[in-house]
């Protein structure tokens, strides 16, 4: 999941719409129920955040989140003191706190606020017991209708529990795709996106756990003269000529392929096939790079490949096995290289 700059704009138009709209109902409740110093507030508060689209307009992130957090602090206190905790108006403070959070998470991703929102939260968190306490020795002065009471009450556990469900499951989100990348990037080769060393490892000692090593082969596949290609042509034809050889290395299913280093490749296979059936789809691999066509910048290239490879047997370190295929890719490159040595 992909937090983009234009659904944080959305998000801050759209809380500064509902705080607006939300603002104007309580006004008009207030009103009817002659609290008067809550309908003055309300008016400042249609004000402020007629101001703070504008806020929202001009990206003050910092700003915004500071000062929309203090209004909601000096608001629901208010409303709590005057009216009573029965009114149901701290539990808004609550909700306040994971949009702050929210918020600056949002901030960091583009920059836009290096601010911890943690002591403002703190602030909130002192508000929330200050209130409480305040009305066990202070009676409320107001007292709002049971049904204002009731609809207050359903509005703000409606509210608050949309807002965490909604910024949790954001988050939720977030780290799993991020973790997901670097996954990714951990196991991966930029270059060809072919898997890397490291995730061959990890597949090899799976099947040593899984007890399936004995039936699998490895194949270490080296790029003919490619020092010379580099040397001719420059590093980045070089580096054309390893993604082209991974995407031809790529098209086939029976093996598990990865990039083992400079232009090296292992293939380890593990689908119990007879040999003669991998020495045939391999030897086709040698063969698949002689027709395909690598053209750098019009320059015609010759490719080839030498490939060295060991089935699994009898009780094989993996170090071992892999010693093994390279012994083999070695006397193929002896032997005029452009082949295949089983
Ligand atoms: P042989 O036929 O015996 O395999 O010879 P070779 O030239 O292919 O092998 P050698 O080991 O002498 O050269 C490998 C070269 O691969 C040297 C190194 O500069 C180059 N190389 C390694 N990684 C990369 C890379 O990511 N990009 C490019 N362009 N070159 C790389
Ligand atoms: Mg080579
Ligand atoms: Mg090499």
């Amino acid at each position: 999941m992909k937090i983009t700059e234009k659904f944080v704009m959305v998000l801050g138009y759209g809380s500064t719409l509902s705080f607006l709209f939300i603002h104007i109902i309580m006004y008009h409740v207030f009103k009817l129920n002659n609290v008067t110093p809550m309908v003055r507030l309300n008016v400042f508060s249609i004000v402020f955040y007629s101001v703070m689209l504008f806020v929202v307009y001009k990206r003050w992130n910092t700003f915004y989140s500071i000062a929309v957090y203090i209004e909601v602090l000096v608001h629901m206190t208010m409303a709590i003191v005057l009216t009573g905790w029965d009114s149901g108006f701290q539990i808004s403070i609550i909700g306040m706190s994971i949009l702050l959070f929210n918020s600056e998470y949002l901030g960091r991703v583009h920059n836009m606020t290096r601010v911890r929102m943690m002591p403002m939260g703190i602030v909130g968190m002192i508000c929330y017991l200050g209130s409480y306490i305040w009305l066990s020795f202070h009676p409320a002065k107001y007292r709002l209708s049971d049904i204002a009471v009731f609809k207050f009450n359903v509005f703000w556990g409606m509210a608050v529990f949309l807002i965490v469900l909604f910024v949790m499951q954001i988050f939720v989100n977030i780290t799993t795709s991020h973790e997901e990348g670097l996954n990714y990037m951990l196991s991966h080769d930029k270059l060809t996106d072919l898997p890397n060393r490291y995730f061959i490892s990890a597949y090899l000692e799976h099947l040593v756990k899984e007890n399936k090593i004995s039936d699998s082969w490895i194949a270490i596949v080296d790029i003919d003269n490619f020092k010379q290609v580099n040397d001719t042509y420059g590093h980045n034809c070089g580096d054309y000529v390893l993604r082209k050889v991974a995407d031809v290395i790529k098209i086939s299913k029976e093996y598990v392929p990865c990039r083992w280093g400079g232009e090296e490749f292992v293939l380890v296979g593990n689908t119990a096939a007879d040999m003669e059936h991998i020495n045939y789809l391999l030897d086709d691999l040698r063969a698949a790079m002689l027709r395909t066509n690598f053209t750098y910048e019009g320059q015609k290239l010759d490719i080839t490949i030498t490939i060295g490879l060991e089935k699994y047997e009898g009780d094989l370190t993996v170090d071992n096995w892999i010693k093994r295929a390279d012994d083999k890719l070695y006397r193929g490159k002896q032997s005029g290289k452009n082949v295949l040595i089983s």
